[in-house]
């Protein structure tokens, strides 16, 4: 007997720049794998970015919130341009993400850096380091530095101008973002590598002290503790020793996107951001790329894995999931190629022609 059919809303968040033209791609893929698998899905296209600001005059309106916020998920594509570079902070498209990020609570940031053996050439790493390089970083979002407090600028005791920063984390949000990097794992390989700087900073002494004790809960799970000096080094020396790495908010920031360069394929990297309950929101890691909207040249992979994500991690559907990340790397493997990850002897094609050979994939692997 087939499973009932499965219902999810999704509210869907071109933005600008290339985001309409990935996300229509994303869509379908999502729509195509869906079927297969007995899942329906509405979707809710709203303004989001500079699109919004020019439409209503803020860069997140409410209406795109309170639907964002209603979904079982939410799909991104990339905002911002230089149309509204020079906006003041509230009116920036970039200030609506974060009110979005803010607005949805979610605290746990995935991204995977994975080399795929198609791409391999494009890593900047040697290809022996680089081939089979697949880990996960899970930063966390919403704590630490950035946002501890006290911070700001004063005098100190000489009448001397300075800056500072807080890092604060109270054990709360250490231990549900442990909690996500532990399941996170067990959907991976098993292993998990806390990436803290307990040699120095009690905030990490007391990040590794919360990490062990959710530890308990995880029996199955391989843990095991890296200075983040150490993890930057290890990261370009042999990153395949990874599978999920789990960190703060500052090390995350560095570490994600260190990780992220190692495939060198900005066009093909997804990510998830994660609350406690309620939608995740699942976004390509490029931005709106100006210099190339609107010419059906930019790579719609990144936002079809997003959507894959989405799945897997926002919807708990392994095998929709599963579906089309099968048909990205089918589509690679009969060789079509966008322009960011074209080389010779391989097919170059555009945005849409991408997208239709994706569909072909997941079509032909019912
Ligand atoms: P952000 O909006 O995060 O600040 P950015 O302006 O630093 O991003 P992107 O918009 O990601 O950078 O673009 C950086 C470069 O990568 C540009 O040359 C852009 O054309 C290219 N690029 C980004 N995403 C894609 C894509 N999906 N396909 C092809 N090229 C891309
Ligand atoms: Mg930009």
């Amino acid at each position: 007997a087939t499973a009932p059919t499965r219902r999810y809303s999704i509210t869907l968040l071109p933005g600008d720049g290339i985001g309409p033209e990935v996300i229509s791609v994303a869509k379908s893929a999502l729509v195509l794998a869906g079927s297969l698998e007995g899942i329906e899905f509405g979707f809710k296209e709203m303004p989001m970015g500079g699109a919004a600001l020019d439409l209503t005059g803020v860069p997140l309106p409410e209406e795109t919130l309170s639907s964002a916020k209603q979904s079982d998920a939410v799909l991104l594509g990339a905002i911002g341009g230089y149309k509204w570079d020079k906006n003041e902070k509230h009116l920036k498209p970039e200030t609506g993400l974060l009110q979005l990020r803010e607005g949805l609570k979610v605290f746990a940031n995935l991204r995977p850096a994975t080399v795929l053996p198609q791409l391999v050439e494009a890593s900047t790493l040697k290809k022996e380091v680089a081939e089979g390089v697949d880990l996960m970083v899970v930063r966390e979002l919403t704590g630490g530095i950035y946002f501890g407090k006290p911070r700001g600028f004063s005098k100190n005791e000489n009448g001397e101008e300075v800056g500072f920063n807080t890092e604060v984390y109270a054990a709360h949000e250490i231990d549900r973002i442990a909690r996500v990097a532990f399941e996170t794992a067990r959907k991976r390989r098993g292993k998990l590598c806390s990436v803290d700087k307990a040699n120095v900073l009690e905030a990490s002494m007391f990040w590794r002290k919360r990490v062990i004790a959710i530890a308990s809960e995880y029996p199955d799970i391989e843990l095991s503790h890296m200075y983040v000096d150490n993890a930057a080094m290890q990261l370009v020396r042999d990153p395949k020793q990874f599978d999920t790495i789990v960190t703060n908010n500052i090390f995350g920031d560095i570490l994600s996107d260190e990780a992220s360069m190692i495939t060198g394929s900005i066009g093909m990297l997804p990510s998830a951001s994660l609350g406690e309950s309620g939608p995740g929101l699942f976004e390509p890691i490029h931005g709106s790329a100006p210099d190339i909207a609107g010419q059906d040249k930019a790579n719609p992979l990144a936002t079809v894995l997003s959507a894959a994500m989405l799945l897997k991690y926002g919807l708990g559907e392994e095998k929709a999931a599963q579906r089309i990340e099968a048909a990205v790397m089918d589509a690679l493997n009969r060789g079509f190629r966008t322009g960011d990850i074209h080389s010779a002897g391989h097919k170059l094609v555009g945005c849409k022609e991408m997208g239709e050979e994706v569909m072909k994939s997941i079509e032909s692997k019912t």
